[in-house]
């Protein structure tokens, strides 16, 4: 957030009533939708509150998952659209909660922020044409970079909600996006507001952030434009992907040599991560088979320290990859150099041969960056404290046999906010999160 958004937020005002919800559940990603599902389905009123313009996570925009190589979007975007038509979930997105306080059991008393999009939300159809006549371009945040967007902008064509948004940090203020609006629906006097709200019991499913693999200086992010994250990848491979093929960001040039660095940020107390991301091995194999099926003739590395396929499927999936052709070298890349063209030159240990250090030059370089709790939330609480671990994983109150549940009675976790995990595990910890809220309620109101 730019210096002029957080000087409009500082000037929000509290509305003086306040509304009554069963649950509040912080994030909606995965974790968060299915959450609000399940306790919606069971009858409770659910207040889904999410910090982005639209609702996804992280889920939304990847390619296909492992093992099943299902389509990712195709899975999230009708429970997307299911938690926007809910009757019993009302959705506050681009919204922060700011202040819990614990006044009893079933008694949060919270403060939320809503942000302005300056554009009334009752009168915006999603048309886009304010994105259309805006003359600013910006990198996209739901692209990592590979392309731009407008200052008056819809996140993405799926957004939900399909509302536009001003990014008021970059804005030049030429009026060319209240010129195009057909039904009048910008409106730069929009204040930011502290709702204030009383719920019975809050689920945190803030989920991850990716490492910032820039603190890796000796693999060039940033430096080198043929060195992309996995995340950049996933794009690249997706559906809604930014170019309609598979390029490298140097010159637009397909890759015919691509390698992936796994453990990037992960397993690595050099850069202050020791922990295993633990979907890094399986998300770059999938990406390694995928690329595999989009350039058919393209060499594909993988440089790994272990191949952790521990879940249902994943053994195979590895086998099978391996079987497609995908190299597999065991041995830590030490550092990354820039070569001729654009090129890449990766620096490796190559422990099955000796432990030498050797050589290659890839085209492209994929990071398989590891994964960060989102933990400001811990932050909000004010009368009690949410207990976090030594990393900012939420820690559960027993991580054997109660894994939802947190140190504050009343407050559960759910997905990669408790740690690093896959999607179906995700689902799980959000559905046992939703039937720990019910019980919860059940006896706190008797
Ligand atoms: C490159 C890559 C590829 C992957 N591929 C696969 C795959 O193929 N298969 C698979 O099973 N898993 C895959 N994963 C893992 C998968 O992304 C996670 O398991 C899943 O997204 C976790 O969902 P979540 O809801 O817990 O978190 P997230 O998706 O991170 O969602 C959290 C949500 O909370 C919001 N939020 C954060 N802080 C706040 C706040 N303070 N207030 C309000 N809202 C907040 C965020 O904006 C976000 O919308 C991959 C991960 C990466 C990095
Ligand atoms: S006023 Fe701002 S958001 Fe609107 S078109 Fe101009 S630069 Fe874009
Ligand atoms: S603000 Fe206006 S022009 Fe922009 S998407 Fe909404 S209705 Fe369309």
């Amino acid at each position: 957030m730019g210096e002029i958004m957080e000087k409009i937020l500082a000037s929000a005002v509290e509305e003086k009533n306040e509304k009554e919800y069963d649950v509040l559940i912080i994030g909606g990603g995965i974790a968060g939708e299915e959450a609000a599902l399940d306790l919606a389905e069971m009858g409770f009123k659910v207040l889904l509150v999410e910090k982005e313009p639209s609702i996804g996570g992280h889920m939304f925009l990847l390619s296909k998952v492992f093992p099943t190589l299902d389509c990712a979007s195709c899975i999230s975007t009708p429970r997307m659209a299911a938690v926007a038509h809910h009757p019993n979930i009302t959705l506050m997105t681009y919204s922060e909660v700011k202040e819990i306080e614990k006044r009893g059991e079933g008694d949060f008393r919270v403060k939320i922020l809503k942000k302005p999009r300056f554009v009334e939300e009752s009168l915006c159809t999603g048309c886009a044409q304010c994105e259309s006549a805006c003359p600013v371009i910006v990198p996209k945040e739901y692209d990592f970079g590979l392309r731009g967007r407008k200052a008056a902008y819809i996140p993405f064509d799926t957004a939900v909600p399909k509302i536009a948004v001003i990014d008021i940090d970059h804005c030049i203020f030429c009026g060319q996006c209240e010129i195009a609006c057909p039904v009048g629906a910008i409106n730069f006097l929009q204040k930011p507001k502290i709702i204030k709200v009383k719920v019975g019991a809050i689920i945190i499913a803030t989920g991850y952030k990716l490492f910032p693999i820039g603190r890796k200086k000796e693999y060039m992010f940033g430096k080198l434009a043929n060195v992309i994250t996995s995340m950049q990848m996933d794009r690249l491979l997706a559906p809604t992907r930014p170019y309609n093929a598979v390029l490298r960001p140097f010159d637009g040039k397909e890759p015919m040599n691509i390698a992936f660095v796994l453990c990037a940020g992960s397993r690595d107390r050099t850069v202050g991560n020791p922990l295993c991301s633990q979907v890094c091995c399986m998300y770059s194999i999938k990406q390694a088979q995928l690329l595999m099926g989009a350039l058919p003739l393209a060499d594909i590395t993988i440089y790994y320290m272990d191949i952790r396929a521990f879940g249902k499927g994943f053994e195979e999936f590895y086998q099978q990859a391996k079987d497609m052709g995908v190299i597999f070298i065991k041995g830590r890349v030490a550092k990354i150099e820039p070569a001729e063209n654009g090129d890449v030159v990766v620096y490796y240990e190559d422990i099955e041969n000796g432990g030498r250090l050797k050589k290659a030059v890839h085209d492209l370089v994929v990071l398989s960056v590891g994964l960060l709790p989102n933990p400001d939330i811990a932050k909000a609480f004010k009368n009690v404290k949410l207990e976090l671990d030594e990393y900012g994983w939420i820690k559960p109150k027993d991580e054997n046999t109660n894994p939802v549940e947190t140190s504050i009675p009343g407050v559960f976790a759910a997905g990669c906010i408790v740690g690093p995990k896959d999607i179906p595990d995700t689902v799980v910890e959000a559905a046992a999160a939703a039937a720990h809220v019910a019980a919860y309620l059940k006896e706190v109101r008797g």
